[in-house]
């Protein structure tokens, strides 16, 4: 059975943990005909049948300074430690850079694939090189910040068919300057540019404990879709639908000509918040978030249920939501 957080019971042909890059290439070599999934926690997949092949896990966890000048220090984490449990490590140690990314679930590893985003931060900010495992040559190879193409919640590694295992991330941190508090959230919580890291952390906690559900009582994948990011065109017709619509445009972050959406607006205003299929439902604090409200919800609710949200959102607005966990 694959754990994952949308708590859907799913099997692998083939499961297999790694505890070095030496019995990683060995799996590699065991199984190199089969399909191969990397997973972490699972926190971003919706598994809609079960998976014909390998399913490999990191269980290397342990996280290493590397080198430090007067500015910053950088961390090595195995691919398989908790994400969380890292940031918790690093905002005790006064250190900046991730704080903002506390409380999502999921490993250091699928950071890196994910380029994961909360509160004004991704991790490729913080993330200098990418250590893995080519399944092509079955040789170790390092991966450049420039070289991982980050974007939004993008990377190379999602481009590449599962070519690379990674082993382990290197963050670059900061050991001082100005908490990061572009989101206004963190502002209104009374966090000031001096608050240290570890009271950043805090807060982000709990202001995301108010609206998402804990992955550990109520399934989900977290955000299903995707912000849409819209042209200079894309984003005038949308102004034009509203203004038919009478209603107020919502808060649009602007950058370089393109303009990202609230897609949480975007289902709330469908009037789609709370609906239910089956057992899965639009989570009421958060239409991004969709859950395995009784806990017997299947895959085919949950993808049911996103394609209501897609079809409603696209009759309604002419935009066409896509989602962010991936679907397998
Ligand atoms: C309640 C909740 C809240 C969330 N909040 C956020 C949020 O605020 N921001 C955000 O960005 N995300 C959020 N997420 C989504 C999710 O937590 C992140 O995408 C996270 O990075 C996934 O980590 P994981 O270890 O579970 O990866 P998985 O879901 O297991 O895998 C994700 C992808 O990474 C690949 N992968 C995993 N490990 C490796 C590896 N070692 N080598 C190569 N590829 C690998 C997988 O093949 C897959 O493509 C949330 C999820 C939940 C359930």
């Amino acid at each position: 059975m694959i754990t994952n957080t949308f708590h859907i019971p799913v099997s692998a042909r083939y499961y297999h943990e790694f505890a070095s890059v030496e019995e990683l290439i060995t799996i590699l070599k065991r199984y190199s005909s089969e399909p191969v999934l990397p997973i972490g926690a699972a926190s971003n997949i919706l598994f809609t049948r079960d998976f014909e092949g390998l399913v490999l896990r990191s269980a290397m966890c342990r996280a290493r300074a590397l080198d430090e000048d007067n500015d910053s220090v950088l961390v090595n984490a195995d691919a398989g430690l908790v994400m969380d449990d890292l940031i918790a490590q690093i905002a005790d140690m006064g250190l900046r850079g991730l704080e903002n990314l506390s409380g999502i679930p999921g490993t250091v590893g699928a950071s890196a694939v994910q380029n994961v985003g909360a509160y004004g931060v991704e991790a490729g900010d913080c993330i200098v090189a990418v250590e893995a495992v080519d399944r092509n040559t079955l040789t170790c190879c390092t991966f450049e910040h420039d070289q991982c193409a980050f974007g939004y919640r993008d990377s190379f590694f999602k481009h590449v068919n599962k070519r690379y295992i990674i082993t382990s991330v290197t963050y670059r941190l900061s050991k001082g300057g100005p908490a990061n508090l572009s989101y206004a959230a963190l502002k209104d919580y009374g966090l000031t540019p001096q608050s240290s890291a570890k009271a950043v952390r805090e807060a982000v906690l709990a202001i995301r404990d108010t609206k998402l559900p804990n992955p550990a009582e109520i399934g989900s994948a977290g955000s299903f879709f995707r912000n849409p990011v819209l042209n200079d065109e894309a984003y005038k017709r949308f102004l034009s639908r509203l203004a038919d619509l009478g209603l107020t445009p919502p808060r649009i972050f602007e950058t370089q000509g393109t303009y990202k959406l609230s897609a949480a607006w975007l289902i709330e205003q469908a009037g789609l918040k709370g609906r239910q299929i089956g057992g899965a439902a639009v989570y009421e604090r958060q239409p991004l978030v969709l859950v395995n409200a009784t806990g017997t919800a299947t895959a085919g609710d949950i993808q049911t249920l996103a394609q209501l949200v897609i079809d409603t959102v696209r009759e309604r607005f002419g935009i066409e939501l896509v989602p962010e966990c991936e679907i397998i």
